[in-house]
């Protein structure tokens, strides 16, 4: 175990921070006071990012040796309540951000990359802090190929293999994140990597960095901030295990918490039931139809989400039940129980016969977008990315872009541009962005605005804004996620006010709320702002957002202290929470992010759905404006979205 001598319960009490320019690491005590105020994981790294800056002052170029990029775990992690695997990473994004000009954009204000957090799950997280580390701090450049091995007895920066490289599609890249971890793993037997793909080594404004195989830090661009570095893989091993304040009564709090997730998982009233068997695919149908305890359905999005159905006949091939027919035994994240979302699948026969894990819930609802109806090549689709190291739910829209452009013929300077409803077009196109192989490719491995601002310099100059209207993702967005964006104006703020940028799902969820009828402005602001605080503390707790438990509970809290010494009430607890969301817009509020950011309304979404149980819905800017409004007022913000200084003091940031 590890010695509770620093006064750390609960976390190894360590951080390392390494200088890939100087190539140094320190590993120095944990700052006591930040831990206390955010906890760990996400709200950890905000604030040492947020350090970074008030530093050096803005990232204006994510590609830069000066972005940090932090990877670390949270208190919880590597304990027995479940679902205690979730790591997390954050860093100024690559993807988010449009330093303009975007004459396009009538409302448009530079914004030059936002703070993003990703979450992984697998047994990296949890090895990470096995080997003796909460965080590692990464910065600078290395000026050859290197990887980081963190075990017990430190973090060495080492030069990368010759092995970790081949050559393909005519130059040196990487090998792709399964044969890197691979190959580390013959070399430190029981470890675990973390590692880039072809993507992040390119450069590509969505790569993922990939650890055991097929878990990811998905979101953001991770992958193409460690190419930047010049770094491959981050190795850990170890075996230590932290110690509770009070063993015996963690230990005892955990299980009756473990037995509440598993009786609420036992419940088929709670969604939670569905997870063991299907994951996340029962979002499928209840998109789709509202099936799954939902109403109507009619949300899926279809055709670069101009609409929310099609037809049923078409659905069946890429539903929920046809997931389940090629899903096979769980294979779940360490200290993952009862929840057990994930689940291998396998295709027998056809091109895209072979093993890999069956595809979540986005990456499928992403590649219907494209009109993609063929599920061994969606299932074969994520095999790829996770080798390759690119985040499906991007790639998506990126892609569905793409065909748009197409169709609208605006792609003629680009050989290979990709057509709705071709799954051979989706998968060449995603193997010419990773490996930046193709004019297409090369073109769509960047941020949106960069997309648009290239297509429209190779066409007449009247087509620029027909052109940007394909583009769902421009102004800076992460991409919309697998809900229609026209149906739920709840979900619309929630995509708009995410941290980590427009069209993130997983920060807030309205769906079942407004589908059970939360409509009004003030009662939408509210349910957003509290639900984006709860995941802020999942996340820095280093829980998964299918916990099932409550973290408010006195029972949680009660465990809670037991684990780390520390005794917060419910309000200490969501004052953290919500320190951490203030902290991470602050940090955006200085890479330029206003309410210009988070009003916008691409056009494509003011135009209302045709068909189907919600026919006529669209995105009301004055509706949405209005929820925007309730939102900062209830945040405490400006009207303006930003942060002020008093807010800041009164949140002891
Ligand atoms: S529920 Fe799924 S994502 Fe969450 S910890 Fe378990 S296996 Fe991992």
């Amino acid at each position: 175990m590890h010695s509770p001598a620093n006064g750390f319960f609960g976390y190894t009490g360590k951080w390392a921070w390494v200088d890939l320019t100087e190539r140094t690491v320190r590993i120095e005590p944990a700052d006591a006071a930040v831990c206390r105020d955010y906890i760990g994981g996400r709200g950890v790294q905000a604030r040492v990012i947020r350090d970074h800056l008030a530093a050096n002052g803005p990232i204006l170029d994510p590609l830069a040796p000066a972005n940090r990029i932090v990877i670390g775990t949270g208190p919880l992690n590597d304990t027995p309540v479940p679902t205690a695997g979730r790591g997390s990473c954050s860093f100024i994004s690559p993807l988010t951000r449009s330093p303009g000009p975007a004459p396009w954009i009538a409302q448009h204000t530079p914004v030059h990359g936002l703070l993003t957090h990703s979450s992984a799950g697998g047994i990296f997280p949890n090895m990470l802090k096995r080997a003796g580390v909460d965080h590692l701090v990464i910065d600078g450049r290395a000026d050859r190929p290197v990887r980081l091995l963190v075990t017990e007895s430190g973090v060495q920066i080492i030069d990368a293999e010759r092995d970790l490289f081949e050559t393909a599609r005519g130059k040196a890249c990487v090998r792709g994140a399964s044969d890197t971890t691979d190959f580390l793993a013959a070399k430190y037997p029981g470890s675990s990597t973390m590692a880039v793909g072809p993507a992040g080594w390119n450069g590509v404004a969505f790569a993922c960095l990939t650890g055991d195989h097929h878990r990811n830090f998905g979101r953001g661009g991770a992958g193409a901030v460690f190419g930047s570095k010049n770094l491959v893989a981050v190795t850990a091993h170890g075996r230590r295990m932290v110690r509770p304040f009070d063993p015996a009564t963690f230990e005892r709090l955990g299980r009756t918490v473990e037995e509440l997730v598993r009786t609420r998982v036992l419940d088929p009233q709670r969604t939670a039931s569905f997870r063991p068997t299907t994951g996340t695919t029962w979002w499928l149908d209840r998109a789709f139809d509202g099936r799954y305890m939902g109403t109507v359905g009619g949300y899926l999005p279809w055709h670069n989400f101009d609409e929310g159905s099609f037809d049923p006949s078409d659905y069946a091939a890429v539903g929920t039940a046809a997931f389940l027919e090629i899903a096979g035994r769980h294979r779940v994240c360490n200290r993952c129980r009862h929840v057990k979302c994930s689940r291998t699948a396998r295709i027998d026969g056809g091109p895209f016969a072979g093993d890999g894990m069956r595809p979540e819930f986005e990456t499928i609802a992403l590649g219907i977008n494209c009109c993609v109806l063929d599920r061994a090549a969606i299932f074969h689709l994520n095999r790829r990315c996770n080798d390759l190291g690119l985040d499906t739910m991007t790639l998506g829209s990126m892609i569905a872009a793409a065909m748009e452009m197409t169709e609208r013929g605006f792609l003629g300077a680009f050989t290979g541009a990709p057509v709705f409803g071709s799954s051979a077009d989706m998968l060449r196109t995603l193997d010419a962005i990773a490996y930046q192989s193709s004019d297409v490719g090369c073109l769509l491995g960047g941020a949106a605005d960069d997309v648009i601002a290239r297509v429209a310099a190779s066409r007449p100059s009247g087509e620029r804004d027909a052109i940007a209207s394909c583009a769902t993702s421009a102004f800076a967005g992460l991409g919309y996620a697998g809900v229609e964006p026209k149906v739920f104006p709840g979900m619309f703020a929630a995509y708009a006010t995410s941290n980590r940028g427009r069209g993130d799902h997983s920060y807030a969820w309205t769906i079942q709320a407004e589908e059970g009828g939360l409509a009004e402005a003030r009662q939408i602001a509210a349910y957003v702002a509290e639900s984006q605080v709860g995941k802020a503390l999942i996340d820095s707790l280093g829980l998964c957002d299918f916990f099932a438990g409550d973290i408010t509970s006195d029972l949680f809290l009660a465990m809670y202290c037991a684990l780390t010494g520390r005794d917060y009430n419910v309000d200490g607890l969501l004052a953290c929470g919500e320190r951490i969301y203030a902290l991470e817009r602050h940090v955006n509020n200085l890479q330029g992010r206003t309410r210009a950011y988070d009003a916008y309304v691409h056009p494509k979404l003011a135009v209302p759905l045709t068909a189907g149980p919600h026919a006529g819905k669209r995105v009301d800017a004055s509706v949405h404006n209005a929820i925007l409004d309730a939102y900062y007022d209830y945040r405490t913000w400006t009207r303006d979205g930003v942060v002020g200084q008093k807010r800041l003091k009164d949140l002891g940031v």
